[in-house]
């Protein structure tokens, strides 16, 4: 090893919770063939992290397959092992009893992957939304890490494993992509030491953020364009608000998925502090993302209408019409700004 690279190792912060780390250290050591999952409408954190485990569980010799709740967004697509992955309405052959849940806030997150997860099957549960109930056999959920990947990348050096480029690629991704490009109040001085390293594996920034951040497909800013026409802001300015409608992502040859990111537009007028983003999806239901700048809980609004998340960013699920469904988070959106004082 050089010096260089002893240095960096020298740098690493100690992971939080060492026993909840130590007893999924146990449960992955024991068990050799696992399902991975994660939450719907995956981000990149969602499918850094699952592909990170992936990447581990081959690395200890065992058998895995990742099960992903939806199609994962093309834009991930240099992540290594990406075409691997199944999703839900892909037939996977059996039924698993272990099961590793990544970046889950609740088992509701990997509902369409239960039809393969064997009746008592044993979830270890790791993540980083303060919301998450703990459930599973063996849980880890650390509400200061930035990112599941972060805890991916505790969880790679305590069972030894070896923190190569692939790898590296995937943790960096979720790690990217959750602090917004490390920009968000989550990035810390752990996201920064344990990045270093990354690179020091061989990670590209560039060659990461180009397609996980900046790159839009020409129909996606077709939707931003139509989206941003229908941007309001409320009269003190507090709050803002944004809706996508199936219509609009027919006209603009867009899908569902294709949504990510438009949620920051609402928060990035300087004198709002809510942003919210209504968005319907093809089987009617309003999808809800909340955001936040410094003073609001938007876990808490999210969590009224049975949702969750972080602080600064939460979502929820409303079945109705999006009307309704606007007016509904609305009035809590301006209760919890007169709360804050904000
Ligand atoms: P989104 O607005 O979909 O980007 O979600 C923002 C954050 O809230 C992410 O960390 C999600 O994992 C989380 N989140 C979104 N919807 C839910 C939900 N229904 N339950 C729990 N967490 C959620
Ligand atoms: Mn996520
Ligand atoms: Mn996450």
């Amino acid at each position: 090893m050089t010096r260089q690279s002893q240095g960096h190792l020298d740098c690493i912060p100690a992971p939080r919770y060492a026993d909840a780390l130590q007893s999924v250290v146990d449960f992955v050591k024991e068990h050799d063939d696992w399902l991975i999952v994660s939450h719907e409408r995956p981000d990149g954190d969602a499918i850094g992290s699952a592909l990170a485990a992936a990447h581990i569980l081959t690395a200890l010799g065992k058998t895995w397959r990742f099960v992903a709740e939806g199609p994962l967004p093309a834009r991930f697509n240099y992540l290594p092992l990406f075409s691997q992955a199944y999703t839900s309405i892909q037939a996977v052959d059996r039924q698993f009893q272990h099961v590793l849940a990544v970046d889950c806030a609740d088992e509701a997150r990997f509902a369409h992957a239960r039809s393969f997860i064997a009746e008592g099957a044993k979830i270890v549960n790791v993540d980083h939304h303060h919301t998450n109930p703990r459930y599973g056999a063996a849980a880890w959920v650390d509400a200061d890490a930035a990112a599941t990947c972060e805890l991916m990348f505790h969880l790679a050096l305590a069972l030894d494993v070896e923190l190569n480029e692939p790898l590296a690629t995937c943790l960096y991704t979720g790690i990217l992509t959750d602090t917004g490009g490390f920009a968000q109040p989550n990035t810390t001085r752990d996201v920064h030491l344990i990045t270093a390293r990354l690179l020091a594996s061989g990670v590209q920034p560039y060659d990461i953020a180009e397609p996980a951040l900046e790159s839009r497909t020409w129909p996606q800013m077709r939707l931003l364009q139509m989206a941003l026409n229908n941007l309001t802001v409320s009269s003190d300015g507090k709050y803002a608000i944004l809706y996508v409608t199936q219509g609009m992502l027919e006209g603009a040859g867009c899908t569902d998925d294709d949504t990510e990111g438009l949620v920051g537009f609402t928060r990035s007028i300087d004198t709002v502090e809510v942003g919210a983003l209504f968005r319907e999806t093809a089987d009617g239901r309003i999808k809800v993302s909340l955001r936040s700048k410094r003073r609001v809980d938007v876990s808490r609004i999210a969590q009224m209408f049975a949702g969750g998340g972080h602080t600064r960013a939460a979502g929820c699920t409303i079945v109705g019409d999006l009307g309704d469904a606007m007016d509904a988070v609305v009035e809590e959106i301006e209760r919890a700004l007169e709360a804050a004082g904000a």
